[in-house]
């Protein structure tokens, strides 16, 4: 069956480096930028080329990172290798991530007219000490500026990212969080539980006793809260973190995700093909899931100009890592992946037309067993969909845990 590719380019530069982050970010690295946007451009190229033929693509994303800290003129640039080197299809999604400190009407503007028509800004939270807590280097009153200036310039596909399981945090300062964010009017939301990463600062205060680690009860309480108002609100959950609102005039089946899903994780979800360009990017395609080396100061110097293009597709000059992803394998992650989709789930007729074997008979006794758990349904008309139910989602590492 006929698989458009997703790209992701990585964007590493941040200005500050977040108190909880473990990403694949620098601060302080901005004199890279210019060579970095060329050796971005430059693997676009290659990695396209050894594929011997002009592949389709129906979602960007740029992330990072601070994708936002780029000039429009590298964004510019890094999209026209794309179009350069890709079969771009119609309603391409291409989705920038932005910090609301960074970005300005001009700016988003300039955005909007090169392309990039879905936005997902970086709130985390509404509360000033929360945004200091975790060293963000914007306040709520930028993530509203950020908000109005993206819907002036046209952006009709806003998403917003909030953080709970804060130290100190509570149920009414994250239930306020949520309601502000509802009343931005976002076209979706992602929400994320704070977890404590070694070596971050974060872990660092709290193994000190400077601050109480965060309690997994009142977390599971606060995804529960979210869930009910978000519900209420309009907006639909389609995967563990992240909840879209449907179109405004769809009759949509029960187990299919809302117009304003991220068809670009949807990608990654679904287990379908994408390619990763940048700095510590991930990329899965033709059986093969390939990782660059993290530093963007090495990956620069991987695609100077005179190096070794010849690699087979969907080697880069850049990778770091390659592995082999056998049918055993791609079974497990399908699995693992597809049950993070609330409203998909994985379908058994697609898992059979992708496998040549029924879902049911693969895995008929973890099916049974997590089906009388309570964790697992068979939904839809003709009960073809395999998910989660409301408690699986709390527990969804010990479903997953079972397809391995
Ligand atoms: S802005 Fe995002 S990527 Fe950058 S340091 Fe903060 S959390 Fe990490």
């Amino acid at each position: 069956m006929f698989h458009p590719y997703s790209l992701y380019l990585h964007i590493p530069f941040c200005r500050h480096r977040c108190s909880y982050c473990d990403f694949n970010t620098y601060a302080g690295l901005g004199q890279l930028v210019p060579d970095y946007v060329a050796a971005l451009a430059r693997e676009i190229e290659i990695v396209a080329a050894a594929a011997g033929t002009r592949l389709p693509a129906h979602t960007i994303f740029l992330g990072g990172g601070t994708p936002s800290l780029l000039p429009a003129e590298s964004i510019e640039r890094i999209l026209r290798a794309l179009a350069d080197a890709f079969d771009f299809q119609p309603g391409m999604e291409i989705t920038l991530e932005a910090n609301p400190g960074t970005v300005s009407a001009d700016y988003l503007k300039a955005l909007r007219g090169l392309g990039v028509n879905r936005l997902s800004l970086g709130a985390q939270s509404s509360h000033s000490m929360e945004l200091a807590l975790l060293e963000r280097q914007h306040d709520y009153v930028d993530v509203i500026r950020a908000v109005g200036w993206a819907r002036q310039a046209g952006f009709d596909n806003l998403s917003l990212d909030l953080i709970f399981g804060l130290p100190g945090q509570t149920s009414a300062s994250w239930g306020e969080t949520l309601s502000r964010a509802v009343n931005l009017n976002p076209e979706h939301l992602s929400l994320y539980a704070l977890t404590i990463e070694p070596g971050t600062p974060l872990q660092s205060w709290v193994g000190r006793g400077l601050l109480i680690a965060p309690d997994d009860d009142l977390a599971a309480d606060m995804y529960e809260l979210a869930s009910e108002k978000l519900a209420a609100a309009g907006f639909l959950q389609y995967e563990i973190s992240n909840w879209a609102k449907p179109a405004a005039d769809s009759h949509l089946s029960a187990t299919a995700s809302p117009a304003f899903a991220s068809r670009h994780n949807l990608q990654y979800w679904r287990n379908r093909p994408y390619l990763g360009f940048g700095a510590g990017a991930h990329g899965y395609a033709n059986n093969m899931r390939t990782a660059n080396v993290l530093h963007p100061a090495e990956y620069i110097s991987r695609l100077q100009p005179g190096g070794d293009n010849s690699l087979p597709f969907p080697r880069s000059p850049a990778i770091g890592q390659l592995t082999p992803v056998d049918r055993a394998a791609e079974i497990a992650e399908t699995m693992m992946m597809g049950l993070r989709l609330t409203r998909e789930g994985v379908s058994d007729r697609a898992f059979t037309a992708r496998f040549g074997e029924s879902l049911r008979a693969v895995f008929a006794p973890q099916i049974t067993r997590l089906i009388g758990l309570g964790l697992l349904e068979w939904a839809g008309p003709d009960n073809d969909v395999l998910r989660l139910t409301d408690r699986g989602r709390l527990l969804g590492n010990q479903v997953f845990v079972e397809f391995v």
